[in-house]
């Protein structure tokens, strides 16, 4: 798989290095403080961002229609409810069964689909997940609390810059609700990684 990364070739229209740069420039000029940038980057990987792919998702559980369009084109699916854009040009929604559980890593650096999950998390970017998810996905799940039947089958998706993996999760029974706003709340920002059933305390 080819692993086109941006930040290789340093481009001063990466949004990552322009971000970073305004930061630097806000701090300086006393606009704002480091520990309050920091909130908000917490606020976008924790709660806003991972609240679009929780529609996604909970669209899915309800309607099969969608569902089915949805495992078939991610991209497409994910535009219907009005996410896209940088970061998510092609997303590739994988779906948890009873006998296939999906687990997404980005093994060179933090590929993630931005649109349905918002930023990742520090774990995420970490050299020990990025290398483990792949050797060991069983032991790295368990030590998120995920312990699987050994017969269901782990399949980990390494995104990358071209396409970026979204795991559509289980709906457990005990999750009950009619509407998409019902069922959103239940889904986890770890569930849609891959690391977490929903229903799983966090
Ligand atoms: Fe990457």
């Amino acid at each position: 798989m080819s692993h086109d990364h941006d930040h290789h070739h340093p481009d001063p229209a990466d949004p990552a290095i322009r971000t970073e740069a305004i930061e630097q420039l806000l701090v300086e000029k006393g606009l704002v403080t480091a520990e309050r940038i920091e909130a908000l980057i917490h606020q976008y990987e924790e709660e806003i961002g991972p609240l679009n792919g929780a529609q996604v998702v909970a669209k899915a559980w309800l309607d099969p229609e969608y569902r089915r369009r949805l495992l078939a084109d991610g991209t497409a699916g994910i535009a219907e409810l009005g996410f896209g854009g940088a970061q998510g040009e092609r997303i590739v929604v994988v779906e948890n069964t009873d006998t296939v559980h999906n687990l997404v890593v980005c093994t060179l650096c933090s590929c993630y689909p931005w649109p349905v999950l918002g930023l990742p998390p520090s774990w995420y970017k970490s050299p020990e997940y990025r290398a483990r998810a792949v050797r060991e996905p069983r032991a790295v799940l368990a030590e998120f609390g995920t312990t699987l039947a050994d017969e269901v089958e782990i399949k980990v998706w390494d995104s990358s810059a071209e396409v970026r993996y979204f795991v559509l999760p289980q709906r457990p029974e005990t999750v009950v609700g009619d509407t998409v706003d019902e069922l959103a709340p239940f889904v986890s920002r770890d569930s849609m990684i891959g690391v977490r059933l929903v229903g799983a305390p966090q």
